[in-house]
């Protein structure tokens, strides 16, 4: 696989987009809170001047969401349900602006009904945005794993299921090896390039219910549920053979072999999950003295 500068299909959450997303969206809110204004206050001096609310279709809003079907912002349970609100708010203001234009009365019932839809609209929207933000406040940018932050939080809670179910579950640092003298070699670009392919190389190899963290720099976690110590072993076995077979290259057509050693260690009890993760970068450790490349659980000592 070559090291293209531009290696950007990748299916995980990529920062760059949710910060695109999240800016389209922003711009749709603020076109419909133009429209919404410009709409009260045609509304407000109906008597005076008679003229028409502002078209529904100078509010940008129904574009940006038809076309965020595919975006991140879609993935999020309360984007629908703006979607909605939103329907709601235009056909009431129509309904209102229809009503004044017949020499209606506009009710009080009316506005406290358009009201209630804006600030639904509006408490949804933040949530919307929250979301957002949640998501880029818990990845990694480069590779689009889980950060650190998330993964203790994710640890913790792993490790009391795996007592309260009575299950074993394993963790499972990897480093890359000697990745220092691929920066030296080959650039810095390079390797963050490099860090991106080997994300992607152990997210498909994990199973489905396994969670992968970018642990550091050159460093993964992946936490294991359900697996014992055997079981955790296989897994990381066939990671460190997915990475060694990965085959790298850079634009020029310069191999660059990777390879990486794994430390295994179980989450228990009798331990806290700092300690676990002590007993996994022993493990590595010791795996790093034997020669790299290599899977070493934590041994007891
Ligand atoms: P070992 O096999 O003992 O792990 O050797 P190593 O060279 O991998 O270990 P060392 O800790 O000496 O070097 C890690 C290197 O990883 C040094 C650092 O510059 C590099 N690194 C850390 N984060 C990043 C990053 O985000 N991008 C790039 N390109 N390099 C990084
Ligand atoms: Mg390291
Ligand atoms: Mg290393």
């Amino acid at each position: 696989m070559s090291l293209e500068p531009d290696d950007s299909a990748h299916p995980h959450v990529q920062t760059e987009r949710v910060f695109a997303s999240l800016a389209a969206y922003q711009h749709a809110l603020s076109s419909h809170v133009d429209w919404l204004q410009a709409w009260y206050s045609s509304v407000l001096n109906w008597d005076d001047q008679a003229r028409p609310g502002p078209a529904a279709d100078h509010c940008r809003f129904t574009d940006w969401f038809d076309g965020a079907g595919q975006s991140v912002m879609a993935t999020y349970p309360s984007f629908a349900e703006l979607g909605q609100l939103h329907r709601d708010i235009h056909f009431k203001a129509e309904q209102i602006t229809g009503r004044a234009a017949g020499g209606h009365t506009v009710t009080t019932s009316d506005y406290e009904a358009m009201m209630a839809l804006v600030l639904a609209f509006s408490t949804t929207a933040q949530g919307l945005e929250r979301d957002a933000w949640r998501t880029l406040a818990t990845v990694d940018a480069l590779t689009g794993l889980g950060n650190r932050q998330t993964m203790m939080s994710h640890l913790i809670g792993e490790r009391d299921r795996s007592i309260r179910l009575g299950q074993p579950c394993c963790i499972g640092l990897v480093d890359i090896d000697l990745f220092k003298r691929v920066n030296d070699t080959f650039g810095h670009s390079v390797g963050d390039r490099v860090l991106r392919a080997v994300a992607e190389c152990l997210r498909h190899t994990v199973r489905p219910y396994d969670v992968l963290y970018r642990y550091g720099g050159e460093e993964f976690l992946v936490c294991l549920p359900a697996a014992s110590q055997e079981a955790g072993l296989q897994v990381l076995e066939r990671m460190r053979a997915a990475i060694a077979a990965l085959d790298l290259a850079t634009a020029g057509g310069q191999p660059v072999p990777v390879t990486a050693t794994f430390g295994l260690a179980e989450l228990s009890a009798d331990l806290s999950v700092e300690e676990s993760l002590d007993r996994a970068d022993t493990a590595l450790y010791d795996g790093k003295r034997a020669g790299r490349n290599r899977v070493t659980a934590w041994n007891g000592g």
